[in-house]
């Protein structure tokens, strides 16, 4: 009965794997996806940048076209005042020339605001090539092993279950049935410990009597809410057997 006790003991250990396997096969995939939406959001932040960027200068170039427009239109109206025969026609072209030129100065200071724009998106494209670079490295560096884990959580998981089945042939056929019922509706756990006189895996108290038993090892005792098999805490000298 002690061996059989043991052998449940390590029967756990090796599902205990299992699941940590089982819970990997959850997250890595995870990690590996977001490291490949990290790469494809720093690469559209980046797009984004680069095309406000690009707005910008398409503004800035068609107010300096309109610059030059009313430059070439103030020269003309110069070179017709020197023509001009009547004081009226004299004042009316100047103060075409002056709106023009009121028009020019509005296009200026929208060109400086524009500047000072263009000066901010450039560095902030620099930061998002920073960020898309950090993000590339950081895939680089952890895609492969990541790809490798993932794909050995199964070889794992096979060889692990293959040990456990060794183990379970060793056992009476109700015990192994029982055992894996219990791994497969009690959150895969299936032997649980003695705590402080409760069951290790629903806290229910055990009964004394029961725990004399456990003691004693003669025979399994099972968890009176929960079902699952409880053990005694491995003690130093048993653990050297
Ligand atoms: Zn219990």
């Amino acid at each position: 009965m002690h061996d059989q006790l043991k052998t449940l003991a390590e029967m756990q250990l090796l599902d205990d794997a299992i699941g940590r396997y089982r819970v990997l096969q959850q997250e890595l995939p995870k990690q590996l996806n977001e490291l490949i939406e990290n790469v494809e959001i720093a690469t559209a932040n980046l797009l984004n940048g680069e095309s406000e960027k690009q707005e910008i200068n398409k503004r800035q170039r068609a107010l300096e076209a309109d610059v030059k427009t009313f430059q070439e239109q103030i020269r003309k109206y110069g070179n017709q005042l020197s023509e001009i025969k009547t004081n009226k026609e004299y004042k009316a072209l100047n103060s075409e020339i002056s709106y023009l030129k009121d028009k020019i100065s509005e296009i200026e200071s929208q060109l400086l605001e524009l500047m000072d724009a263009e000066n901010e998106a450039k560095a902030s494209i620099v930061e998002l090539k920073k960020a898309l670079e950090l993000a590339e490295a950081n895939k680089r560096a952890k895609e492969g092993d990541l790809k490798a884990q993932i794909d050995s959580l199964e070889n794992k998981i096979e060889s692990t279950r293959a040990e456990r089945n060794k183990l379970a042939v060793t056992l009476p056929v109700p015990l192994i049935k029982r055992y894996g019922n219990l791994i497969k509706n009690k959150d895969n756990l299936a032997v649980v410990y003695n705590r402080d006189g409760s069951c290790g895996g629903c806290g229910f108290v055990i009964r004394q009597q029961l725990r004399i038993e456990l003691q004693l090892k003669k025979k399994i005792v099972y968890c009176e809410n929960c079902g699952r098999i409880i053990l005694d805490p491995i003690s130093e000298s048993e653990a050297e057997d």
